[in-house]
């Protein structure tokens, strides 16, 4: 089996020389394991015993009727082990990185969740953990850079430019290069350059895989229309994967709209049209006049990015999935509904889904059924709530 570099035209492998190498070792590696039955093994164990799994898919009664529109269904991947998805492809990384004889980690990390996540990953699997990120990031996010020291890792600022998630990915691909013998490179989302967002996926697949297995279980059919929010896109390729197929289902992912797309001030990667390169992929990117990348803004850290995984720029050319984008107030919105429709905190990355998901519920007749990936739980976005509302806490 040999796996393509590339998603339509985009993707691939935009990297200096000796990265190549590093990289087609890893897909090497990636391919062989994946196809071996004890791996497969070894991985679930830690999903179902470590993380938690599987995920419940919750029907949302009071929200539904709160609607009084389609059926909704929250496929809860707020209550894995540190609360969001990205435990399951650190999970499996972590795995290749021991079987490939790495000793040490390395990841970049924007608000810390990634960054969380692999330090946990790395305290549980024994391997020593250095975290990459923005100087300005960590000011920022002062009680995420303690999580991940106590959890036995070592974070190092990243000085350069915007100071933050960027740079941080560039630093981190940069220092993996240097130590590649030594190292694995734990990405947090489905982007970067191949093999990254393909095996990104493979490692997020179980969510889609379980969530379809359940919606048959209590409905006997499939759902009309599933969602999830798109920062890289890891929570959503792994729901989309296993339904893309599925021509009844229609498909859409949700980008962060900020204080609005007309005001620049957004992280919508469709949102401009253009294409460029840079992490290592061919992608839809954040664009001005010159062709350089700009900064992203959204209230939900998790969204901030201003590119997209190269999987969901050609699942938006061949017109399979619709991505749209809602703004921070809508998110906030969607974030108080379920907490008090449901008691559920939703994560404000998730919220984005979850905004989308009630605008759509009530243009749908009752017995339509809309399955939502609520992708983690927004105990760590508190704060950001209250203050966005100028509730004074301390
Ligand atoms: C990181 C994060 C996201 C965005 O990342 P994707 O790779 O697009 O999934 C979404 N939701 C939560 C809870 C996150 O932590």
């Amino acid at each position: 089996m040999k796996l393509s570099k590339t998603f339509g035209e985009f993707g691939g492998q935009y990297v200096p020389e000796k990265t190549l190498a590093v990289l087609d070792d890893l897909e090497k590696n990636f391919m062989h394991y994946i196809q071996d039955p004890e791996f497969k093994k070894e991985y679930m164990y830690y999903l179902n015993n470590y993380v938690g799994r599987p995920s419940p898919l919750y029907y949302a009664e009071n929200l539904t009727k709160h609607l009084n529109g389609a059926k909704i269904y929250l496929k809860r991947e707020d209550l894995n082990h540190t609360g969001a998805h990205k435990i399951n492809n650190v999970i499996g990384q972590m795995l290749l990185a021991k079987k490939m004889n790495k000793k040490k980690v390395i990841a970049e990390t924007g608000a810390g969740q990634h960054g969380v996540a692999t330090a946990t990953g790395a305290a549980l699997f024994g391997m020593e953990c250095h975290v990459y990120m923005g100087e300005e990031d960590m000011r920022k996010q002062a009680l995420n850079v303690y999580r991940m020291e106590l959890l036995g890792a070592k974070v190092h600022p990243v000085t350069e430019g915007t100071k933050s998630l960027k740079e941080a990915v560039d630093k981190a691909l940069e220092v993996w290069v240097e130590e590649c013998d030594e190292s694995f490179y734990v990405l947090g989302s489905a982007v970067g350059p191949h093999p990254y967002p393909t095996m990104v996926k493979e490692f997020q697949k179980i969510i889609g895989e379980e969530a379809k297995a359940q919606i048959l279980a209590v409905e006997n059919r499939l759902p009309d229309t599933i969602i999830a929010c798109v920062g890289g896109g890891s929570n959503a390729i792994g729901l989309f994967s296993e339904f893309i197929k599925d021509e009844s289902v229609s498909i859409v992912g949700v980008e962060a709209a900020g204080k609005g797309i007309a005001t620049g001030m957004h992280s919508s990667a469709f949102a401009m049209n253009k294409i460029s390169t840079l992490h290592g992929m061919k992608t839809y990117f954040m664009l001005d006049d010159n062709d350089e990348v700009v900064p992203s803004y959204s209230i939900s850290s998790g969204l901030d990015y201003p590119g997209v995984g190269p999987e969901h720029a050609y699942l938006k050319d061949i017109d399979r999935v619709t991505y749209t984008s809602v703004t921070d107030e809508e998110a906030f919105n969607a974030f108080h509904t379920l907490c008090k429709t449901e008691g559920i905190i939703p994560a404000l990355e998730s919220s984005h889904a979850l905004a989308y998901t009630m605008k759509l519920a009530l243009t749908m007749k009752k017995d339509e059924i809309i399955l939502v990936n609520l992708s983690g739980r927004g105990d760590k976005d508190v704060h950001t709530v209250a203050e966005f509302e100028q509730v004074k806490l301390f």
